[in-house]
């Protein structure tokens, strides 16, 4: 699974930052979309990628930072004429805000929607081989967290004992591998179990809206691949954090300590930091040091705009 950054600001857009959206490449080559602010069609031709794989659209929160790029998206999706469904994943209220809007624009799709409202956790349909769940994190509005879990993978096969058992080189090395039972020319029976390591866990997404509380996602992220949280603020502004219902550097970085997260990817910065030093202000680097101090464990990387991130497995090392 590779997750890119469509946008990486909060509240509102700055000449090298788009507010929020992000999309998640999944092994079989479909897309899910997480929010989708205004403009996120031109951030998605940019980053290469195409709005006809897009199987799910995940919205945190009804924020317009967060939402208003979505009736352009369905709207263009209608004008390239697709066909495939699209499912709709939000909080209550999304179906109102879509249903409005295409209706007064009188806008048809070319498409069947699917709408699933969320009013609390919940065990979504699972996609591409991805189980899907949301959970209810703390903000101004009704906000939720998505848990992304790839499928167990099958354990590595072992040549030598294939070998042992004198099992001929070849297409039962592939029906092996791929968890078949196989039966041998003098009738032996080989199980997978006998040729290959034990099942592997895929990786684990967790994928956070914006929040001062995440703990109602912090059960179902524990040991997470890849947590991707807001820092909309530095660790001296917690009362500006409180008061808009958003988190610190060190808030995030406390959650992925708690959470044991082996990765953070922190994003949705204020427009008050900026990329490069030397213009005198605060910068995103300062934000990713002050919260990799709350998590000495975790992994702690900053988002930006159209950077991609392919999700390393567990037994792969970290890249420097
Ligand atoms: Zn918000």
């Amino acid at each position: 699974m590779r997750i890119t950054f469509l946008g990486t600001s909060s509240g509102a857009p700055t000449r090298t930052r788009n507010v929020t959206s992000q999309v998640i490449t999944l092994e079989n080559g479909a897309l899910v979309m997480l929010d989708c602010g205004e403009a996120t069609q031109h951030q998605l031709m940019r980053a290469g990628l195409r709005s006809s794989r897009i199987e799910r659209i995940l919205l945190t929160h009804l924020h317009g930072d967060h939402l208003y790029g979505l009736p352009g998206l369905l709207a263009c999706m209608t004008i390239h004429e697709r066909r495939d469904p699209v499912q709709l994943i939000g909080p209550t209220g999304i179906r109102e805000f879509v249903a409005t809007v295409l209706r007064l624009s009188e806008t048809g799709l070319s498409f069947p929607l699917e709408i699933v409202e969320l009013s609390g956790e919940r065990v979504l349909e699972s996609c591409s081989g991805v189980a899907l769940s949301a959970h209810p994190l703390v903000h101004r509005v009704p906000c939720f967290g998505f848990s992304l879990v790839e499928d167990r993978r099958p354990g590595r096969f072992d040549p030598a004992k294939a070998a042992a058992l004198r099992i001929p080189m070849g297409p039962l090395f592939g029906q092996l591998q791929s968890g078949h039972a196989i039966r041998l020319a003098d009738g032996t029976v080989v199980q997978p179990a006998q040729v290959c390591d034990p099942d592997r866990p895929g990786r684990q997404l967790v994928l956070l809206g914006d929040t001062q509380d995440a703990s109602g996602i912090a059960a179902a992220a524990q040991g997470c691949d890849l947590l991707v949280r807001e820092v909309t603020y530095d660790a001296a502004r917690t009362d500006k954090a409180q008061q808009w219902g958003h988190s610190t550097s060190t808030m995030t970085g406390r959650f992925a300590a708690e959470v044991n997260a082996r990765v953070l990817i922190i994003t949705h910065f204020s427009s008050r930091y900026t990329d490069g030093a030397g213009d005198g202000g605060q910068t995103v680097a300062t934000l990713v040091d002050e919260t990799a101090q709350a998590c000495p464990g975790t992994r702690v990387l900053a988002a930006d705009d159209l950077w991609s991130y392919e999700v390393p497995y567990r037994e792969q090392p970290l890249a420097d």
